[in-house]
C-alpha cells in the first residue's frame, strides 16, 4: 500500500508554512476593531487570539521543544501563558493581556524567519520534517476555523471567498453502491513515509459486513423535506441526547437556513441566498445527522464503512488507496478543497474524484459525520503533542473527508476529524447507509 507523500525536502517543507501562513493572514490577519476579539462564545476563539496561537504552536515545536527537557525560551515575554491552548482555559482568552494586532504578526514573522532558516540548516532532520509539518497542518486547522468563525459572526468572507458565487452547478447524484464488505486494514500504514497523527496509527483488521452507500452526501433538498416533515418536532426521530439538544437549541432547521415565500434562505458570510436545492446540506450537527437518518429509513456509515468505501478496491482485497481516486494527490478536477472555489459545490460534482466503488466526494465538499465515536485504534500511543487526540477520545464524533475549506496536504483517506455530537457551526453534512 503505497503512500504517496515521499520525505518533504526543506524546500516544500518551507512552502507548507509559508501556505499556512498566507492563509492565515488572508482569513483573520484582515480583522479589526471590535472583529479582533468578537463574541466570547464556546465554539470560536478569540481572533487576536487564535492567530497568536498558532504562532506560539509554531516556536513551540519547531523552535522550542527539547525532548525531555522544559522549552527553550519563547522569543516573548510570557508566551506559555496567553498561548498555550492546554493552559489556558477557552473562556479566559478574551481576557487576556494580549499584544496588539501589529505586535502579534510580528511575533509570527519572527518565529517564521527563524524556523525557515533552521531549515535550511537542518532541513534533512526526521524530526524537524515531522514538527514543520504538524506546525504546518495545525496552522491549517485553525485556518479552517478562521473560515468557520466568520460564517458564525456573520462577517463578510475573506477576500478570495468573495468569487464563491462560481460555484459549480451539476445536480443531484443519486441512488446507492453496493460494498461487499470482508477484511479491511483500517487507519494509516506503517510502512508509508508521510505525516500522519498518532490517531490513524495504525492500520488494523476489521471485519466489514456487505453494506450499501450513497453515492454522495445528503443534499439540501433532501434534507428539506425532512424539515418540511416536521422532523424538528416528532421526538421518536431523535435519540434522547439529541432530543434534548433539539430542545435546547430551539432547532427547527438547519442554523443558517430561513422560510421565505414558501421557499428556503441561506446565509452565507454577510449574505444571504437562495437555498441550492443539490449542494450538500452543511452545518448540521451529528443529531440532525442522525434524527434524518431516522426519518429516511437509513443510517450513518461506521468509520470503518466511510473508509472501505473510499479506499478500498473491488476484487483487490487488503488493497487501499491514499485518496478515493488513488495515489496522487488532490487536484482541482477531483476534490473541492481550500482554493478550488471557496464554496460547495453541488453533489454531482467532481466526478473525477470518484471511489472505486462509485462513491463521489468523499474527499472535499463537506466533512462527513460518521457513526461512531473517536476513539483510539488497538494500540494506540500518543504521540509530542499530547493534547492533539487523546483528550477528546470517547465524548467527540469522528467526521471524515475534509470539505472546501481544508487545504488538500492535510488530508488523505484515513485522516480523522472529530467534533461533538452538538456542533452545527462547522462544514459538516453526511452521507448515509441502507438500515
Ligand atoms: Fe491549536
Amino acid at each position: 500500500m503505497a503512500r504517496p507523500s515521499p520525505k518533504p525536502d526543506a524546500a516544500a517543507l518551507s512552502r507548507l508554512l509559508l501556505d499556512a501562513r498566507g492563509r492565515t493572514l488572508a482569513y483573520a490577519g484582515d480583522l479589526s476593531g471590535e472583529q479582533l476579539l468578537g463574541p466570547k462564545l464556546p465554539i470560536v476563539n478569540p481572533p487576536l487570539w487564535e492567530i497568536g496561537h498558532v504562532g506560539w504552536f509554531q516556536e513551540h515545536w519547531c523552535l522550542r521543544h527539547r525532548p525531555g527537557r522544559s522549552p527553550a525560551p519563547s522569543l516573548i515575554a510570557d508566551a506559555d501563558a496567553l498561548y498555550d491552548s492546554a493552559l489556558v482555559p477557552h473562556d479566559a482568552r478574551w481576557s487576556l493581556p494580549l499584544p496588539d494586532l501589529d505586535r502579534t504578526l510580528g511575533y509570527l514573522a519572527r518565529v517564521m524567519e527563524r524556523v525557515l532558516d533552521r531549515l535550511d540548516r537542518e532541513g534533512d532532520a526526521d524530526f524537524l520534517r515531522y514538527f514543520v509539518q504538524l506546525a504546518a497542518f495545525h496552522e491549517e486547522m485553525h485556518c479552517e476555523a478562521f473560515t468557520y468563525t466568520r460564517q458564525t459572526l456573520g462577517y463578510r468572507p475573506a477576500a478570495r471567498d468573495a468569487v464563491a458565487a462560481a460555484a459549480v452547478a451539476s445536480g443531484p447524484w443519486a441512488g446507492d453502491v453496493e460494498v461487499p464488505g470482508g477484511e479491511f486494514l483500517l487507519g494509516a500504514a506503517p510502512d508509508g513515509e508521510g505525516f500522519v497523527f498518532d490517531n490513524e496509527k495504525w492500520a488494523h483488521r476489521v471485519n466489514v459486513a456487505p453494506f450499501r452507500i450513497a453515492r454522495a452526501p445528503v443534499t439540501n433538498v433532501e434534507f428539506a423535506a425532512f424539515v418540511e416533515n416536521a422532523g424538528y418536532r416528532r421526538r421518536e426521530l431523535w435519540s434522547r441526547a439529541g432530543w434534548s439538544w433539539c430542545e435546547r437549541a430551539g432547532a427547527e432547521a438547519p442554523v443558517y437556513w430561513n422560510r421565505r415565500d414558501g421557499g428556503w434562505t441561506q446565509r452565507c458570510y454577510d449574505g444571504v441566498r437562495p437555498l441550492r436545492p443539490h449542494e450538500p446540506v452543511i452545518h448540521v450537527s451529528w443529531f440532525e445527522a442522525d434524527a434524518y437518518c431516522r426519518w429516511a429509513g437509513r443510517r450513518l456509515p461506521t468509520e470503518a464503512e466511510w473508509e472501505f468505501a473510499a479506499a478500498g478496491v473491488p476484487a483487490a482485497a487488503g488493497e487501499k488507496k491514499a485518496y478515493p481516486w488513488g495515489e496522487a494527490p488532490p487536484v482541482p478536477e477531483r476534490a473541492n478543497l481550500f482554493g478550488v472555489l471557496d464554496a460547495c459545490a453541488d453533489v454531482g460534482a467532481f466526478a473525477k474524484g470518484d471511489s472505486a466503488w462509485g462513491c463521489r466526494q468523499m474527499v472535499g465538499n463537506v466533512w462527513e459525520w460518521t457513526a461512531d465515536w473517536f476513539g483510539p485504534y488497538p494500540g494506540f500511543v500518543r504521540d509530542p503533542y499530547r493534547e492533539y487526540s487523546e483528550p477528546w477520545f470517547g465524548n467527540h464524533k469522528v467526521l471524515r473527508g475534509g470539505c472546501y475549506a481544508t487545504r488538500a496536504a492535510v488530508l488523505r483517506n484515513t485522516w480523522r476529524n472529530f467534533y461533538t455530537p452538538d456542533r452545527r457551526d462547522v462544514f459538516a453534512g453526511f452521507r448515509t447507509c441502507a438500515a
